[in-house]
């Protein structure tokens, strides 16, 4: 179909190829190892790649091209390609990049996951990465470029404290000396940014959070943009992806579609109460900052009215004045919110960075990530917002030291919730 108007439209619509066969107005799910030819030359040809039928489901599945066009609908992008979690897109989409002897520049603000990979297993490869302690200052991220530098590499909202990228200067940078801007967009997603919009090459997800959304499927994709480098994608998809292997099952392909009919409407609730929960967590006493972009107190708010005019997304976090003993008590004391390591959920979910995700790095490197002993992230879900205030009321409580006097609020927490509205 032409190009849809809005993002509503295209989150249903986009790149769609309806099923000829039998009219199956949903998505059928592929689940098929490999597809028969019909004769001696179907199967030459198609080897040949003179055909674009399918031959086995690690290069290519109908199930997975429908949704793949679909996100490169949504992203902006010429085209998408899956794989089977979002470390999977950024090893794939990094090695379609990368080899040895060459340097990658990327922000100190990454996914633990990611610097894990960046540090451990690409140095492995003969595969160079500095990181940019302040990717706010495009300074030091041109400071940082080399000759042998072949991409940066950040994420336009960082985890868990919200940090936003200054993406079009970055581009700039990147273009400059003739490189890609690759990005990880997994919380920000493309209803809230598209980052190829502003400049970015490679746009990687995690589909295992926000675009999947229910928290059932893990999945990765990446997008990319049609203005760059027409081998890439081709090279990424064929020589990267099929040889290396991180198929996605067409059942989680199906599943990620699922999610990404609904996607504007789930982040546009989770954006929503994250900045309520996020401004009712600022004035409480227990709290000593909150990390959200969408708060005019947080250092990149000024960027969030440049780059998220819909909203900051549904990741917080938030430090407690009582460290590490008073995160303790809140993690153990709420009731409806889920102790997890995940995001993008329907469900809320609530972590301390310090003693997990950020748990091998010391306590220095994490003081100047401002990931303190009574940090904790809050993904928020899809629940009444009411009904996570009043969980998170018990952790507020739990969080006091103990013999503290009663803080006196109003409205009075200790009322129903109902009570106060
Ligand atoms: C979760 C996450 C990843 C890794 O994705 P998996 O699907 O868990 O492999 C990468 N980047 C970001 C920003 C993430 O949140």
């Amino acid at each position: 179909m032409s190009e849809p108007h809005s993002f509503a439209t295209a989150q249903i619509h986009g790149g769609e190829i309806p099923d000829a066969a039998h009219g199956s107005r949903v998505t059928p799910i592929h689940l098929s190892a490999g597809f028969a030819f019909d004769d001696f030359e179907q199967a030459r040809a198609r080897f040949a790649g003179e055909d674009d039928g399918y031959l086995y489901s690690r290069y290519g599945n109908p199930t997975l091209a429908q949704v793949e066009r679909r996100i490169a609908a949504l992203e902006g992008a010429d085209e998408a390609i899956l794989v089977g979690s979002g470390q999977a897109a950024v090893t794939v989409a990094l090695l379609g990049l990368l080899r040895a002897g060459d340097h990658l520049l990327a922000a100190s603000t990454v996914y633990e996951g990611t610097r894990g990979l960046l540090t451990e297993n690409f140095s492995r490869f003969g595969i160079e990465v500095d990181f940019v302690d302040d990717p706010s200052d495009l300074d030091a991220w041109r400071r940082g470029i080399r000759p042998i530098t072949r991409a940066l590499y950040g994420e336009p909202i960082a985890n868990p404290r919200t940090q936003l990228l200054d993406l079009a200067p970055l581009a700039d940078l990147a273009h400059g000396h003739g490189i890609p801007l690759v990005v990880d967009n997994t919380l920000g997603t493309p209803y809230l940014l598209r980052p190829i919009e502003h400049g970015a090459d490679v746009v990687i997800h995690s589909t295992s959070k926000y675009l999947t959304g229910t928290g059932s499927a893990l999945g990765g994709a990446i997008a990319i943009a049609s203005a760059f480098d027409p081998d890439y994608a081709r090279f990424t998809r064929e020589t990267i992806a099929s040889r290396l292997g991180p198929v996605l099952s067409p059942l989680n392909a199906f599943l990620l579609l699922q999610g990404l009919e609904t996607l504007a409407l789930r982040v546009e609730r989770h954006s929503a109460s994250a900045l309520e929960l996020a401004r009712w967590l600022e004035t409480r006493p227990e709290v000593a900052s909150v990390d959200y972009a969408g708060l005019a107190s947080h250092p990149s708010h000024v960027l969030a009215e440049r780059y998220l005019p819909r909203g900051a997304g549904g990741v917080l976090s938030f430090t407690l004045r009582g460290g590490e003993a008073a995160a303790r008590e809140f993690v153990d004391a709420v009731r409806l919110v889920s102790r997890m390591t995940h995001l993008g959920d329907v469900r809320t979910m609530l972590l301390h960075p310090a003693s997990t995700s950020h748990a091998r790095r010391s306590a220095a490197e994490r003081a100047a990530a401002g990931i303190g002993p009574g940090l904790l992230r809050l993904a928020v879900g899809l629940e009444g917002v009411a009904d996570l205030r009043a969980d998170l009321e018990l952790g507020l409580r739990a969080a006091r030291p103990a013999g503290s006097a009663r803080v006196v609020h109003f409205p009075d927490p200790s009322l129903p919730v109902a009570a106060v509205h």
